[in-house]
């Protein structure tokens, strides 16, 4: 039977050398040697390299260009989490099984989610309104789309790139927590202290272990709003505990998309997002 074909927009997509955003991409279904290669144990104990071998088998092309290793660094979390969906979505359907405990009771229930329903958050193009980005040439030779976030309490403000896969990749450690972090500092390519003056302006490459030494307040506040930057699905359910009604935020974790049996690890509420809302 011919495998389906499918073109899709991105929601992030890559900027191509003139500044414009290339969004472009084509996936294929599912086969049965990519559910092989899924069931495979070191894959399913590596949530990131199951990913990787899912968007590896299934996407075409990837901002026009064709995949491969190089291409799959590039692409963008929120791109990431949008293909997984429509790959999961055209290869086995919409709905998704998924378990949660519930913070104020602690019973744990099942969920049942509509992945076909979920919103999904576009990184608008430059010179629209909400645009949260420029488009910026940076010492490795590239256009990178650059986003800002200040905070006049802190007296901070701060210039970032996207996360991207590369970042994910270079940055494995089970600890989330330490990978948020150096993932947030290898991105960051310029911090000011001091509003209104000119102070402590480094540049990048941004040093990661700047991160470690700075006060949580700090800390919160930058995984806070890189949270906040980037496209892609809205993956997070307003749900009510069936046990005591209160109401729980679930988040649907893309890394059990293609499990081969479901699984079951607590609330996804408090997991922590590196990029796409
Ligand atoms: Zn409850």
């Amino acid at each position: 039977m011919a495998l389906g074909e499918y073109t899709l927009e991105l929601p992030c997509g890559l900027v191509e050398e003139d500044g414009s955003i290339n969004r472009s991409a084509v996936i294929t279904e599912m086969t049965g040697a990519t559910q092989a290669l899924i069931g495979r144990r070191d894959l399913i104990k590596d949530p990131e390299l199951l990913v990787k071998a899912v968007l590896r088998s299934c996407v075409i092309k990837y901002a026009g260009r064709d995949m491969s290793d190089n291409i799959y660094g590039d692409m963008l979390l929120g791109d990431r989490e949008f293909l997984l969906m429509e790959i999961r979505r055209k290869s086995m359907g919409d709905t998704i099984r998924t378990s949660f405990e519930c913070g104020s009771c602690g019973t744990a229930s099942d969920l049942e989610a509509d992945l076909g329903a979920m919103d999904i958050y576009e990184l608008v193009d430059p010179g629209t309104t909400g645009c949260p980005y420029v488009v910026e040439s940076l010492p490795d030779g590239r256009s990178h789309r650059i986003w800002e976030a200040e905070n006049s309490d802190l007296g901070l403000k701060i210039r970032s790139k996207y996360s991207t896969c590369r970042n994910i990749a270079q940055n494995k450690d089970t600890n989330s927590i330490l990978m948020a972090h150096r993932v947030l500092g290898s991105n960051i390519v310029e911090w000011q202290e001091g509003f209104g003056e000119t102070l402590n302006v480094i540049e990048g490459p941004f040093p990661s272990k700047f991160i470690s030494d700075q006060p949580l307040r700090v800390v919160d506040w930058l995984m806070n709003v890189a949270s906040l930057q980037g496209g892609g699905p809205d993956m997070t359910q307003e749900i009510a505990c069936p046990a005591c009604s209160s109401t729980i935020e679930v988040r649907v974790d893309m890394s059990d998309f293609f499990l081969p049996t479901p699984t079951s690890k607590g609330s996804r509420s408090a997991s922590i997002r590196l990029s796409g809302q």
